[in-house]
Protein backbone atom coordinates (compact mmCIF):
# COMPACT_ATOMS: atom_id res chain seq x y z
CA UNK A 1 0.00 0.00 0.00
CA UNK A 2 0.90 3.48 -1.30
CA UNK A 3 2.48 5.13 2.40
CA UNK A 4 -0.07 7.77 3.06
CA UNK A 5 -0.48 11.15 3.65
CA UNK A 6 0.34 12.66 7.44
CA UNK A 7 -0.16 15.64 9.45
CA UNK A 8 3.42 16.39 8.80
CA UNK A 9 2.82 16.82 4.94
CA UNK A 10 -0.14 19.92 5.73
CA UNK A 11 1.19 22.92 4.49
CA UNK A 12 1.01 25.91 7.17
CA UNK A 13 -1.88 27.35 5.89
CA UNK A 14 -4.20 24.23 6.58
CA UNK A 15 -3.35 24.37 9.98
CA UNK A 16 -3.06 28.02 11.40
CA UNK A 17 -6.66 28.68 12.23
CA UNK A 18 -7.97 26.36 10.39
CA UNK A 19 -10.65 23.73 11.84
CA UNK A 20 -8.87 20.45 12.17
CA UNK A 21 -11.19 17.45 12.80
CA UNK A 22 -9.36 14.96 14.20
CA UNK A 23 -10.66 11.26 14.87
CA UNK A 24 -8.98 10.09 18.15
CA UNK A 25 -9.33 6.16 19.61
CA UNK A 26 -10.62 7.67 23.74
CA UNK A 27 -12.30 4.62 23.81
CA UNK A 28 -11.03 4.33 27.52
CA UNK A 29 -11.83 1.76 29.93
CA UNK A 30 -14.54 3.25 33.06
CA UNK A 31 -14.94 1.66 36.57
CA UNK A 32 -18.38 1.84 37.53
CA UNK A 33 -18.29 5.43 38.79
CA UNK A 34 -16.94 6.50 35.43
CA UNK A 35 -13.67 6.95 35.97
CA UNK A 36 -11.07 5.85 33.95
CA UNK A 37 -8.59 2.82 34.88
CA UNK A 38 -6.40 3.60 32.18
CA UNK A 39 -5.55 6.60 30.01
CA UNK A 40 -3.32 5.25 27.77
CA UNK A 41 -5.61 5.89 24.66
CA UNK A 42 -5.53 9.69 25.40
CA UNK A 43 -1.83 9.42 26.30
CA UNK A 44 -1.18 8.18 22.78
CA UNK A 45 -3.23 10.89 21.04
CA UNK A 46 -1.26 14.03 22.51
CA UNK A 47 1.53 14.02 20.51
CA UNK A 48 -1.01 14.97 17.12
CA UNK A 49 -3.13 17.08 19.68
CA UNK A 50 -0.29 19.20 20.68
CA UNK A 51 1.14 19.66 17.49
CA UNK A 52 -1.55 20.85 16.23
CA UNK A 53 -2.55 23.03 18.74
CA UNK A 54 0.82 24.61 18.54
CA UNK A 55 0.44 25.50 15.45
CA UNK A 56 -2.52 27.55 15.73
CA UNK A 57 -5.38 25.11 14.22
CA UNK A 58 -8.79 24.98 16.20
CA UNK A 59 -8.54 21.24 17.14
CA UNK A 60 -12.03 18.98 17.12
CA UNK A 61 -12.10 16.13 18.28
CA UNK A 62 -14.48 13.12 17.66
CA UNK A 63 -14.35 9.61 19.30
CA UNK A 64 -16.31 6.56 19.97
CA UNK A 65 -16.73 4.93 23.61
CA UNK A 66 -18.40 1.61 24.54
CA UNK A 67 -20.47 -0.07 22.24
CA UNK A 68 -24.35 2.80 22.55
CA UNK A 69 -26.40 1.47 19.79
CA UNK A 70 -26.98 5.04 18.02
CA UNK A 71 -28.67 7.27 20.83
CA UNK A 72 -26.76 8.66 23.75
CA UNK A 73 -26.57 6.95 26.78
CA UNK A 74 -25.14 8.56 30.12
CA UNK A 75 -22.45 5.85 30.94
CA UNK A 76 -20.96 5.70 27.32
CA UNK A 77 -20.70 9.83 27.91
CA UNK A 78 -16.75 11.29 26.43
CA UNK A 79 -17.10 13.75 29.48
CA UNK A 80 -14.98 12.20 31.85
CA UNK A 81 -12.57 12.02 29.14
CA UNK A 82 -12.27 15.61 28.32
CA UNK A 83 -11.44 16.02 31.76
CA UNK A 84 -8.13 14.46 31.78
CA UNK A 85 -7.63 14.65 28.19
CA UNK A 86 -7.38 18.71 29.68
CA UNK A 87 -5.05 17.23 32.79
CA UNK A 88 -3.05 16.15 30.30
CA UNK A 89 -2.33 18.41 27.62
CA UNK A 90 -2.63 21.07 31.17
CA UNK A 91 -5.08 23.61 28.66
CA UNK A 92 -8.85 23.96 28.94
CA UNK A 93 -10.48 21.23 26.60
CA UNK A 94 -14.13 22.39 25.66
CA UNK A 95 -17.01 19.34 26.07
CA UNK A 96 -20.13 19.61 23.94
CA UNK A 97 -22.57 17.26 25.18
CA UNK A 98 -24.67 17.31 22.25
CA UNK A 99 -25.39 15.06 19.33
CA UNK A 100 -27.26 18.18 17.87
CA UNK A 101 -24.85 17.75 14.73
CA UNK A 102 -26.05 22.03 13.83
CA UNK A 103 -24.91 23.14 17.52
CA UNK A 104 -21.53 21.52 16.85
CA UNK A 105 -20.93 23.49 13.66
CA UNK A 106 -21.78 26.35 15.15
CA UNK A 107 -19.27 25.38 18.42
CA UNK A 108 -16.57 24.93 16.00
CA UNK A 109 -16.85 28.26 14.21
CA UNK A 110 -16.70 30.37 17.19
CA UNK A 111 -13.65 28.69 18.24
CA UNK A 112 -10.32 30.73 19.17
CA UNK A 113 -7.44 29.51 17.21
CA UNK A 114 -4.91 26.61 19.23
CA UNK A 115 -8.72 25.76 21.07
CA UNK A 116 -9.40 22.29 21.63
CA UNK A 117 -13.17 21.19 21.45
CA UNK A 118 -13.93 18.04 22.42
CA UNK A 119 -17.72 16.45 20.27
CA UNK A 120 -20.14 13.87 22.17
CA UNK A 121 -19.44 10.04 21.81
CA UNK A 122 -19.53 9.18 17.61
CA UNK A 123 -21.73 6.16 18.50
CA UNK A 124 -24.41 8.29 19.95
CA UNK A 125 -25.80 9.33 16.42
CA UNK A 126 -27.12 6.44 14.24
CA UNK A 127 -25.71 6.21 11.17
CA UNK A 128 -21.77 5.95 13.15
CA UNK A 129 -21.94 2.50 12.57
CA UNK A 130 -23.45 1.64 9.49
CA UNK A 131 -21.59 4.11 7.62
CA UNK A 132 -24.49 6.06 6.59
CA UNK A 133 -23.00 8.99 3.43
CA UNK A 134 -25.17 11.31 4.96
CA UNK A 135 -23.99 11.40 8.58
CA UNK A 136 -19.85 11.45 6.46
CA UNK A 137 -21.53 14.61 5.06
CA UNK A 138 -22.50 15.99 8.17
CA UNK A 139 -19.13 14.69 9.99
CA UNK A 140 -17.34 16.59 7.30
CA UNK A 141 -18.87 19.81 8.02
CA UNK A 142 -17.17 20.06 11.44
CA UNK A 143 -13.86 21.18 10.09
CA UNK A 144 -11.83 22.13 6.99
CA UNK A 145 -9.14 19.24 7.11
CA UNK A 146 -9.41 16.04 8.39
CA UNK A 147 -6.94 13.70 10.44
CA UNK A 148 -7.29 10.02 11.35
CA UNK A 149 -5.48 9.33 14.32
CA UNK A 150 -7.90 6.22 15.18
CA UNK A 151 -5.81 3.08 14.45
CA UNK A 152 -7.63 1.13 16.79
CA UNK A 153 -11.32 2.22 15.06
CA UNK A 154 -9.22 1.94 11.36
CA UNK A 155 -10.47 -1.62 10.60
CA UNK A 156 -14.12 -0.38 10.85
CA UNK A 157 -16.01 1.50 7.87
CA UNK A 158 -17.79 3.19 9.89
CA UNK A 159 -18.91 7.19 9.14
CA UNK A 160 -16.29 9.02 11.23
CA UNK A 161 -13.18 6.77 10.76
CA UNK A 162 -13.53 6.45 6.96
CA UNK A 163 -17.03 8.01 5.29
CA UNK A 164 -15.85 11.63 6.37
CA UNK A 165 -12.42 11.17 4.98
CA UNK A 166 -14.08 10.79 1.50
CA UNK A 167 -15.83 14.14 1.78
CA UNK A 168 -13.59 16.37 3.75
CA UNK A 169 -10.39 16.59 2.38
CA UNK A 170 -7.54 16.82 2.45
CA UNK A 171 -7.83 13.81 4.82
CA UNK A 172 -4.45 12.35 7.09
CA UNK A 173 -3.04 10.10 9.09
CA UNK A 174 -1.87 11.64 12.52
CA UNK A 175 1.16 10.64 14.05
CA UNK A 176 -0.30 7.90 16.26
CA UNK A 177 -1.60 6.05 13.35
CA UNK A 178 1.49 7.35 11.51
CA UNK A 179 3.48 5.22 14.02
CA UNK A 180 1.58 2.18 13.66
CA UNK A 181 1.45 2.14 10.34
CA UNK A 182 5.11 2.57 10.18
CA UNK A 183 6.12 -0.25 12.51
CA UNK A 184 3.85 -3.08 11.60
CA UNK A 185 4.50 -2.11 7.95
CA UNK A 186 7.37 -1.93 7.81
CA UNK A 187 8.05 -5.39 9.97
CA UNK A 188 5.54 -7.10 7.40
CA UNK A 189 7.08 -5.70 4.27
CA UNK A 190 11.20 -5.55 5.15
CA UNK A 191 12.12 -6.83 8.19
CA UNK A 192 15.28 -6.82 9.86
CA UNK A 193 16.36 -10.78 9.98
CA UNK A 194 16.37 -12.67 11.80
CA UNK A 195 12.82 -12.16 12.36
CA UNK A 196 10.25 -14.25 14.66
CA UNK A 197 6.60 -13.85 15.42
CA UNK A 198 5.24 -15.34 18.86
CA UNK A 199 1.85 -15.90 18.92
CA UNK A 200 -0.01 -16.71 22.12
CA UNK A 201 -3.93 -16.13 23.42
CA UNK A 202 -6.57 -18.24 23.49
CA UNK A 203 -7.57 -19.43 20.66
CA UNK A 204 -6.36 -20.65 17.25
CA UNK A 205 -9.13 -19.82 15.41
CA UNK A 206 -8.81 -16.08 16.03
CA UNK A 207 -5.11 -16.04 14.86
CA UNK A 208 -5.45 -18.59 11.82
CA UNK A 209 -5.43 -15.82 9.40
CA UNK A 210 -2.16 -14.08 11.28
CA UNK A 211 -0.46 -17.42 11.77
CA UNK A 212 -0.80 -18.25 7.83
CA UNK A 213 0.04 -14.81 7.13
CA UNK A 214 3.07 -14.46 9.13
CA UNK A 215 4.66 -17.93 8.23
CA UNK A 216 6.05 -17.52 5.00
CA UNK A 217 7.74 -14.69 6.28
CA UNK A 218 9.37 -15.36 9.19
CA UNK A 219 12.43 -16.98 9.95
CA UNK A 220 10.73 -18.33 13.15
CA UNK A 221 7.44 -19.06 14.55
CA UNK A 222 7.54 -19.40 18.43
CA UNK A 223 3.63 -20.74 19.84
CA UNK A 224 2.65 -20.51 23.53
CA UNK A 225 -1.08 -20.00 25.00
CA UNK A 226 -4.52 -22.38 25.01
CA UNK A 227 -3.14 -22.49 21.21
CA UNK A 228 -0.62 -24.48 21.76
CA UNK A 229 -2.83 -27.71 22.83
CA UNK A 230 -4.32 -27.18 19.91
CA UNK A 231 -1.43 -28.17 17.96
CA UNK A 232 0.06 -30.92 20.60
CA UNK A 233 -3.41 -32.48 19.63
CA UNK A 234 -2.77 -32.22 16.23
CA UNK A 235 1.03 -33.95 16.79
CA UNK A 236 -0.87 -36.58 18.91
CA UNK A 237 -0.02 -35.41 22.45
CA UNK A 238 -2.04 -35.68 25.42
CA UNK A 239 -3.50 -32.42 26.58
CA UNK A 240 -5.45 -33.72 29.78
CA UNK A 241 -8.02 -30.90 30.46
CA UNK A 242 -6.57 -28.15 28.72
CA UNK A 243 -8.14 -25.56 26.45
CA UNK A 244 -8.83 -26.87 22.91
CA UNK A 245 -10.33 -26.45 19.87
CA UNK A 246 -11.22 -29.49 18.16
CA UNK A 247 -12.77 -28.46 15.00
CA UNK A 248 -9.38 -26.90 14.46
CA UNK A 249 -7.00 -30.13 14.70
CA UNK A 250 -6.75 -30.66 11.24
CA UNK A 251 -5.88 -26.87 10.16
CA UNK A 252 -3.23 -27.12 12.83
CA UNK A 253 -2.02 -30.17 11.47
CA UNK A 254 -1.89 -28.06 7.83
CA UNK A 255 0.39 -25.11 9.50
CA UNK A 256 2.53 -27.60 11.18
CA UNK A 257 3.60 -29.40 7.95
CA UNK A 258 3.68 -25.99 5.95
CA UNK A 259 5.71 -24.60 9.01
CA UNK A 260 8.42 -27.17 8.99
CA UNK A 261 11.34 -26.63 11.49
CA UNK A 262 10.08 -22.78 11.43
CA UNK A 263 6.89 -23.14 13.45
CA UNK A 264 8.50 -24.08 17.20
CA UNK A 265 5.92 -25.84 19.51
CA UNK A 266 6.43 -25.44 23.47
CA UNK A 267 8.61 -28.04 25.12
CA UNK A 268 7.15 -28.12 28.16
CA UNK A 269 4.35 -26.84 30.02
CA UNK A 270 2.67 -25.51 33.42
CA UNK A 271 0.09 -27.56 34.16
CA UNK A 272 -2.08 -27.41 37.53
CA UNK A 273 -5.47 -29.29 38.26
CA UNK A 274 -7.48 -26.32 37.93
CA UNK A 275 -6.92 -22.34 37.59
CA UNK A 276 -7.75 -22.03 41.02
CA UNK A 277 -5.61 -24.05 42.55
CA UNK A 278 -2.20 -22.43 41.36
CA UNK A 279 0.01 -23.78 44.38
CA UNK A 280 -0.23 -27.16 42.56
CA UNK A 281 1.36 -25.46 39.22
CA UNK A 282 4.21 -27.58 38.13
CA UNK A 283 6.08 -28.35 35.20
CA UNK A 284 6.00 -31.17 32.93
CA UNK A 285 7.70 -32.08 29.55
CA UNK A 286 4.87 -31.69 26.63
CA UNK A 287 4.56 -35.27 26.20
CA UNK A 288 3.65 -36.04 29.87
CA UNK A 289 0.35 -33.90 30.63
CA UNK A 290 -1.46 -35.42 32.88
CA UNK A 291 -5.24 -36.44 32.01
CA UNK A 292 -6.93 -35.11 34.84
CA UNK A 293 -4.60 -31.35 34.69
CA UNK A 294 -4.15 -28.42 32.14
CA UNK A 295 -1.76 -26.34 30.59
CA UNK A 296 -2.20 -22.98 31.64
CA UNK A 297 1.11 -21.91 30.58
CA UNK A 298 4.35 -22.47 28.83
CA UNK A 299 6.90 -24.43 30.95
CA UNK A 300 10.23 -22.94 32.58
CA UNK A 301 12.47 -24.70 29.85
CA UNK A 302 10.49 -23.16 26.67
CA UNK A 303 10.20 -19.64 28.54
CA UNK A 304 14.33 -20.06 28.26
CA UNK A 305 14.74 -21.02 24.66
CA UNK A 306 12.25 -18.38 23.39
CA UNK A 307 13.82 -15.87 25.28
CA UNK A 308 17.45 -17.12 23.47
CA UNK A 309 15.44 -17.06 20.10
CA UNK A 310 14.27 -13.22 21.42
CA UNK A 311 18.03 -12.60 21.75
CA UNK A 312 19.37 -13.37 18.37
CA UNK A 313 16.34 -11.30 16.40
CA UNK A 314 16.03 -8.74 15.13
CA UNK A 315 12.71 -7.99 14.36
CA UNK A 316 9.97 -9.37 17.03
CA UNK A 317 6.59 -8.92 16.46
CA UNK A 318 4.19 -10.87 19.41
CA UNK A 319 0.80 -11.26 19.50
CA UNK A 320 -0.90 -13.06 22.63
CA UNK A 321 0.25 -13.89 25.81
CA UNK A 322 1.68 -17.48 26.72
CA UNK A 323 -0.28 -18.45 29.30
CA UNK A 324 -3.39 -17.51 31.48
CA UNK A 325 -0.86 -14.49 32.94
CA UNK A 326 -3.41 -13.00 34.56
CA UNK A 327 -3.48 -15.75 37.25
CA UNK A 328 0.47 -15.88 38.77
CA UNK A 329 2.14 -18.27 38.46
CA UNK A 330 0.54 -18.58 35.01
CA UNK A 331 2.00 -15.20 34.33
CA UNK A 332 5.88 -16.29 34.39
CA UNK A 333 5.87 -17.12 30.60
CA UNK A 334 4.49 -14.06 29.31
CA UNK A 335 6.86 -12.27 31.51
CA UNK A 336 9.76 -13.95 30.63
CA UNK A 337 8.97 -13.05 26.99
CA UNK A 338 8.04 -9.51 27.86
CA UNK A 339 11.60 -9.17 29.24
CA UNK A 340 13.27 -10.57 26.58
CA UNK A 341 11.97 -8.83 24.47
CA UNK A 342 13.05 -5.34 26.38
CA UNK A 343 16.12 -6.75 26.57
CA UNK A 344 16.32 -7.26 22.71
CA UNK A 345 15.04 -3.31 21.94
CA UNK A 346 18.23 -2.29 24.68
CA UNK A 347 20.35 -3.99 22.22
CA UNK A 348 18.92 -2.71 18.97
CA UNK A 349 16.38 -4.96 17.88
CA UNK A 350 12.57 -3.88 16.73
CA UNK A 351 9.99 -5.06 18.80
CA UNK A 352 6.33 -5.06 18.37
CA UNK A 353 3.49 -5.86 20.70
CA UNK A 354 0.23 -6.37 19.25
CA UNK A 355 -3.02 -7.45 20.36
CA UNK A 356 -4.98 -5.79 23.99
CA UNK A 357 -4.59 -8.58 25.84
CA UNK A 358 -0.80 -8.87 25.11
CA UNK A 359 0.28 -5.08 25.63
CA UNK A 360 -1.94 -5.17 28.80
CA UNK A 361 0.63 -7.87 30.23
CA UNK A 362 3.20 -5.52 28.95
CA UNK A 363 1.54 -2.50 31.00
CA UNK A 364 1.46 -4.63 34.26
CA UNK A 365 4.94 -6.02 33.87
CA UNK A 366 5.88 -1.61 33.55
CA UNK A 367 7.93 -2.86 30.41
CA UNK A 368 5.61 -0.77 27.98
CA UNK A 369 8.06 1.77 27.99
CA UNK A 370 10.93 -0.75 26.58
CA UNK A 371 9.73 -1.73 23.34
CA UNK A 372 10.03 -0.16 19.83
CA UNK A 373 6.31 -0.25 19.23
CA UNK A 374 3.11 -1.32 21.53
CA UNK A 375 0.16 -1.41 19.40
CA UNK A 376 -2.93 0.87 20.43
CA UNK A 377 -5.50 -1.17 18.25
CA UNK A 378 -5.72 -4.90 19.15
CA UNK A 379 -7.86 -5.86 16.61
CA UNK A 380 -6.83 -3.12 13.87
CA UNK A 381 -3.14 -4.71 14.81
CA UNK A 382 -4.52 -7.88 13.62
CA UNK A 383 -6.40 -7.17 10.89
CA UNK A 384 -3.16 -5.64 9.72
CA UNK A 385 -1.37 -8.82 10.60
CA UNK A 386 -3.76 -10.85 8.40
CA UNK A 387 -3.04 -8.76 5.05
CA UNK A 388 -6.15 -7.03 5.44
CA UNK A 389 -7.07 -3.59 4.19
CA UNK A 390 -8.17 -1.12 7.15
CA UNK A 391 -10.88 1.00 5.58
CA UNK A 392 -9.89 4.18 7.61
CA UNK A 393 -6.44 4.06 6.50
CA UNK A 394 -7.51 2.99 2.93
CA UNK A 395 -9.93 6.17 3.20
CA UNK A 396 -6.29 8.73 3.70
CA UNK A 397 -5.28 10.70 0.78
CA UNK A 398 -1.60 9.17 -0.65
CA UNK A 399 1.51 10.83 0.42
CA UNK A 400 2.55 12.96 -3.31
P1 LIG B 1 -4.51 -10.61 22.57
O1 LIG B 1 -5.62 -9.76 23.15
O2 LIG B 1 -3.15 -10.14 23.02
O3 LIG B 1 -4.62 -10.75 21.08
P2 LIG B 1 -5.95 -13.04 23.10
O4 LIG B 1 -7.19 -12.25 23.35
O5 LIG B 1 -5.87 -13.87 21.88
O6 LIG B 1 -4.67 -12.09 23.19
O7 LIG B 1 -5.73 -14.06 24.32
C1 LIG B 1 -5.60 -13.63 25.65
C2 LIG B 1 -6.20 -14.61 26.61
O8 LIG B 1 -5.69 -15.92 26.41
C3 LIG B 1 -5.90 -14.28 28.04
O9 LIG B 1 -7.09 -13.91 28.70
C4 LIG B 1 -5.29 -15.54 28.62
O10 LIG B 1 -5.76 -15.85 29.91
C5 LIG B 1 -5.74 -16.59 27.64
N1 LIG B 1 -4.83 -17.75 27.64
C6 LIG B 1 -3.52 -17.77 27.33
N2 LIG B 1 -3.01 -18.99 27.50
C7 LIG B 1 -4.01 -19.79 27.94
C8 LIG B 1 -4.10 -21.17 28.32
N3 LIG B 1 -3.04 -21.97 28.25
N4 LIG B 1 -5.30 -21.63 28.72
C9 LIG B 1 -6.38 -20.80 28.78
N5 LIG B 1 -6.35 -19.50 28.44
C10 LIG B 1 -5.18 -18.99 28.03
MG1 LIG C 1 -7.68 -10.23 23.60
Amino acid sequence: MARKASIRDLRAGRVQGQRVLVRVDFNVPLDPDRRITDDTRIRAALPTIQYLVDRGARVILLSHLGRPKGKPEAKYSLAPVAARLAELLTAPVRFLGTTDTADAVRATRNMAAGSVLLLENTRFLPGEESNDPALARTLAALGDVFVNDAFGAAHRAHASTEGVAHVLRPAVAGFLMEKELTYLGQALAEPRRPFIAILGGAKISGKIDVIAQLLPKVDGMLIGGAMASTFFRAMGLGIGTSLVEPDRVDMAKDLLATGGPRLTLPHDALVAPALDQPSRAHAVPRDQIPPTEAMYDIGPRTAESYGRAIATAKTVIWNGPMGVFETPPFDAGTLAVARAMAAATATGTTTIVGGGDSAAAVTQAGLEGQMSHVSTGGGASLEFLEGKTLPGVAALDDAS
